[in-house]
């Protein structure tokens, strides 16, 4: 039976996860989370929450969020939205009193929520960071073209061609001035040392790979 636990425990990152942080996601955050240690540095001032331009938007400022990690709110933080609307313009940061570096905390705890498979599934720029990742990875540069219509068309077919529509105008703008070019389509640039790129990639998730087994 202990097996069968240990097991279940190493095929889901989550409850490995809680297994060693449990009633302590202060900790979990600052030993898994990129810049985590700084969080208790916050003095929930407020600064940070009426800098950021997507404020109103969000559910949780990155005011709350410090408060809510603090007061052990594990599942909120993780299956929170809002660390996924951060724009990375640095206003926070150039303002807070502590000095925190609020972005970079806010894209690892989405990084982390995304490795434990909490992220909300749904989130537009989750979405669209994977569409991004796969797309640049295959080749090692961006296909502008394909990205675009995987974003596009990823809700079907009629919503792909409503949005190709609605942006008709941009994409003959960019055709004249030959900043978009249809036969991206079959093929594309791709990036000259392609065994260098896949090698880069290949160390990258062992890393990865390590960070996950990191708490077991
Ligand atoms: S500005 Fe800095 S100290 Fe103030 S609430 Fe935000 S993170 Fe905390
Ligand atoms: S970096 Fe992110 S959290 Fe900070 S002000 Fe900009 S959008 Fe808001």
């Amino acid at each position: 039976m202990g097996a069968t636990s240990t097991e279940t425990n190493m095929a889901d990152p989550n409850a490995t996860a809680l297994a060693r942080y449990r009633n302590d996601f202060l900790k979990e955050v600052e030993e898994r989370v990129e810049e985590g240690p700084w969080v208790k540095m916050c003095m929930q001032c407020g600064v940070c929450a009426g800098s950021c331009p997507f404020g109103p938007h969000w559910e949780h400022s990155p005011q709350k969020i410090f408060m809510m990690i603090r007061a052990g709110k594990r599942d909120e933080v993780l299956r929170s939205d809002s660390m996924w609307m951060c724009t990375s313009c640095y206003n926070c940061v150039v303002r807070c009193p502590r000095q925190l570096p609020i972005t970079q905390i806010m894209h690892g705890l989405a990084t982390y929520a995304h490795r434990l498979g909490l992220a909300p599934k749904l989130q537009p720029t989750r979405d669209f960071s994977l569409q991004f990742w796969d797309n640049c990875t295959r080749t090692g540069r961006v296909n502008e073209l394909k990205l675009t219509m995987g974003v596009y068309f990823k809700d079907g077919l009629a919503a792909g061609i409503r949005k190709g529509w609605e942006m008709r105008r941009v994409a003959l703008g960019l055709l004249k001035s030959g900043r978009l070019n249809p036969f991206e389509l079959f093929g594309g640039h791709r990036c000259k040392d392609q065994k260098g790129v896949a090698a880069m990639l290949k160390k990258a998730r062992e890393i990865e790979e390590q960070r996950k087994r990191a708490p077991g």
